[in-house]
């Protein structure tokens, strides 16, 4: 029995038509293989339910809410078996539960354990499509869990990767692009990226793929390739090595990611245990720290610049006012219109000077960069939000991305 496993995001189930076009892309499939498909809600839907849940209280308790705002992938999936079946398509629609897709116990973020491939198979036997919800599973106290938003690509790859299964994401973009092309018009569709540089895309800002998907990926060596629902293509293959004879880019993307602010306290004393005082209390109202930057002065004060997501700034900032009160700190200041642009490429690894460059090309357009981090493959800068169109530009194009 050959496998094959879909994933169809919301845009693609997104109406009556979407779910029909769809359904045709299900049904050529079926043809040659037994086809799971892994569905979103219908666009829009998990905000909707999101928003319904806010009508009766701020802080919804975890459990409710995931049973709430799971529940979108379960009308995708029954609604499109419904159709499949009308259409002499043998399929049925498999909540999580049935599965089951078990996770971890915490709600909201949770993450996938273990699927029984079993249960899969054999449903196999009597249908030739299975719909399965994405973004959702059930932990071992039997209570339904949501894997964070996006998280329906996380459930198709770790879905492919029990079934030992290529995956295939459908979506309304045609690929992975150097760039997000609404900022810079001559970002290339890439043919084929390896699954490490598409996880520092990914969690540098690029929406595509939900950076667990793409972990998960790795981790189970599963080739996933991103595929339009709605034109013809053949889309952008991510897997674990580039085949040799692909012309190996230094620099294969650029992500961005607005979704960060910046933290600054200034003139604390120079000390052992001084950046466990100042981002201890952060950690404390869980709040993710990314980039951390200390540097000391001659006057043997230093100064500590951190980011948080946007989200948290406020609560962030007054932490912060308060340790700078204990530790009689000289200032404290904030940004929360920063941009977070990071170039990624494996050829890095190979080639010495892509920082220098990057930084002379923004001097040479006047952007200042106020953080700087780098990891193997990727470099990363914070500028200000203003500054977002030009650097992306003219890094696409020194950086030969263009062509
Ligand atoms: N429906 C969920 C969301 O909107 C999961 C997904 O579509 O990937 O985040
Ligand atoms: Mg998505």
């Amino acid at each position: 029995m050959s496998l094959f496993v879909q994933k169809f995001g919301g845009t693609s189930v997104g109406s009556k038509e979407a779910i029909i076009r769809s359904a045709s892309i299900i049904t050529k499939w079926s043809k040659k293989y037994k086809v799971v498909a892994v569905l979103s809600a219908m666009s829009g839907e998990t905000d909707r339910l999101i928003g319904l849940t806010k009508l009766f209280s701020k802080n919804p308790n975890p459990y409710d809410y995931d049973n709430a705002i799971s529940s979108g992938e379960n009308v995708s999936c029954s609604l499109m078996s419904i159709y499949l079946n009308s259409t002499k398509i043998r399929s049925k629609s498999l909540m999580s539960w049935q599965i089951p897709i078990l996770t971890s116990e915490e709600h909201m973020k949770s993450r996938i354990l273990k699927i029984d491939r079993n249960k899969i198979l054999k449903e196999f036997s009597k249908n030739d499509v299975l719909l399965i919800p994405g973004f959702q599973g059930i932990n071992s106290k039997n209570e339904i869990t949501t894997l964070g938003r996006g998280g329906s690509d996380t459930s198709a790859v770790a879905v492919a990767a029990s079934l030992d299964a290529e995956c295939i994401i459908y979506t309304d973009v045609d690929g992975v692009y150097t760039t997000d092309p609404r900022i810079s018009p001559g970002a290339k569709k890439i043919d084929q990226i390896t699954t490490e540089e598409m996880l520092e895309l990914s969690s540098q800002g690029s929406k595509v793929l939900q950076p667990r998907a793409v972990e998960f990926a790795g981790k189970y060596d599963i080739g996933i390739r991103v595929l339009s629902t709605f034109e013809e293509g053949t889309g952008t293959l991510i897997k674990k090595e580039n085949d040799d004879n692909m012309e190996k880019a230094i620099i294969s993307g650029i992500a961005f990611n607005q979704d960060e602010a910046q933290l600054n306290i200034r003139g604390v004393p120079d000390q052992p245990g001084i950046a466990s005082l100042i981002l201890g209390p952060i950690a404390d109202l869980n709040i993710d720290v990314d980039m951390i930057v200390q540097n000391v002065g001659e006057d043997g004060l230093a100064n500590f610049t951190f980011t948080v997501p946007r989200n948290d700034y406020k609560v962030a900032m007054q932490s912060l006012e308060r340790s700078a009160k204990k530790l009689k700190a000289k200032k404290v200041k904030g940004n929360n219109e920063i941009v977070k642009i990071s170039m990624v490429g494996v050829g890095m690894r190979t080639h010495a000077g892509i920082a220098s460059k990057m930084f002379s090309v923004l001097a040479k357009n006047n952007i200042n960069i106020s953080m700087i981090s780098t990891s193997e493959i990727k470099i990363s800068v914070v500028t200000n939000e203003d500054n977002l169109e030009t650097a992306v530009n003219v890094l696409h194009k020194e950086f030969n991305l263009d062509k």
